[in-house]
């Protein structure tokens, strides 16, 4: 079975600095806030381009740290995207906010500028747009109106280390960008692990407090905190893979490339224009999804659906307005997920393209 994404055999390829890495904080005896994660938050806000970066231990955490620091919670209201993980939605609810979901755009997969404005209300603190499977949201438009209406941007950057919009990096352009470095994300840990970025010194230090039960100095609880720090062997796993990010999104790009040349009979992803897409993911559609898929797994293809559901459309959000945005749900019913990830070899991605280029004509 060729795997959507290949961990063991990333792990292979840079085993020893790995070991190294994890040995050396295991026998130092430091397990929290120590050395490792001091560098790591150094050396992302660096790769970033942003002042500083906090580690907290997992994407959606780094969302909601971000919500409650920018003090949005209850009554307020939160426009963003229904196509993504649950999490980004959890996140803005565990604060009490409400979140407010528009339409994506029918090219890039991302919320849509035009629907953010129309959907604005006097509730309205935030627009937070998802930077969906490596692509950025078209960020100078959101960044426009977000200034007019004085609304504050968190970035969901989960699956976009790396990527960038008009050269500026994911995490740059709002208050706050939040990050997932989940073990099959573009930059993934051996366990749950995550980070913040902003520009911001004073967000950066509620942010860090936030992590940390709210603490602001030892035993001096300020805030309602959370227990949600990014531990010491994670940010060493880290900081070495870190080193080879760059080098990784620029194979999955040139995957791209091959798709784009042989791929047939399915719609590909298409590039926006001042976007640096990292394909995180590689997704195609095609009207007959789930025969396709079938098609794959019978060729020991595995494939994967982000994410077939809405998020309105959850049981968890039941209770909440009624929503139909036509898009995004003609969409999870046509997106597929095949292999992109740098371990790939030239042989198997030739196979993949060419099992989905006959499968999508059946
Ligand atoms: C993975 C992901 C998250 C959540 O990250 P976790 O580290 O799993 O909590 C949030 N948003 C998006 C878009 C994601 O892909």
């Amino acid at each position: 079975m060729i795997p959507i994404a290949d961990l063991q055999r990333q792990y292979l390829t840079i085993k020893k600095e790995i070991d190294t890495a994890i040995n050396k904080v295991v026998s130092g005896g430091k397990y929290i806030l120590g050395n490792e994660v001091a560098k790591f938050e150094e050396e992302f806000a660096t790769y970033c381009g942003t002042k500083y970066c906090v580690g907290v231990a997992n994407g959606q955490e780094a969302l909601q740290i971000s919500l409650l620091a920018l003090g949005i919670g209850k009554g307020d209201e939160v426009i963003t995207t229904p196509f993504t993980a649950v999490s980004t939605s959890l996140a803005i609810t565990h604060t009490g906010a409400t979140p407010v979901y528009v339409d994506i755009d029918s090219l890039t997969y991302n919320i849509d500028p035009e629907k953010v404005e129309r959907n604005i209300t006097n509730k309205t603190k935030a627009i937070l747009p998802v930077h969906i499977y490596g692509q950025m949201a078209k960020m100078d438009k959101i960044k426009r109106i977000a200034k007019k209406n004085k609304l504050f941007i968190i970035e969901d950057c989960a699956q976009a280390a790396g990527a960038s919009y008009n050269d500026k990096k994911a995490g740059v352009y709002g208050n706050l960008g939040a990050f997932s470095f989940y073990p099959s994300k573009n930059l993934g840990a051996y366990g749950d692990a995550g980070a913040v970025v902003t520009n911001s010194n004073s967000l950066a230090q509620k942010v860090r407090s936030l992590r940390d039960y709210g603490q602001k100095g030892r035993y001096n609880h300020a805030f309602q905190g959370l227990n949600s720090k990014l531990d010491e062997i994670q940010a060493a796993i880290l900081r070495v893979k870190l080193r080879y990010l760059d080098d990784w999104n620029e194979k999955r790009r040139v995957n791209a490339q091959k798709y784009r040349r042989l791929l047939r009979n399915v719609t590909i992803p298409v590039e926006s224009e001042l976007a640096r897409h990292i394909y995180h993911l590689y997704v195609i559609r095609y009207k007959h999804r789930n025969k396709l898929r079938k098609y794959l797994l019978d060729s020991n293809i595995q494939t994967q659906i982000h994410f077939p559901i809405p998020v309105y459309k959850q049981k968890v959000y039941s209770e909440t307005k009624f929503y139909h945005l036509p898009i995004t749900e003609k969409y999870c019913r046509e997106i597929l997920s095949i292999p992109i990830h740098p371990e790939l070899t030239e042989k198997e991605l030739k196979y993949i393209a060419e099992k989905v280029s006959e499968g999508a004509q059946i």
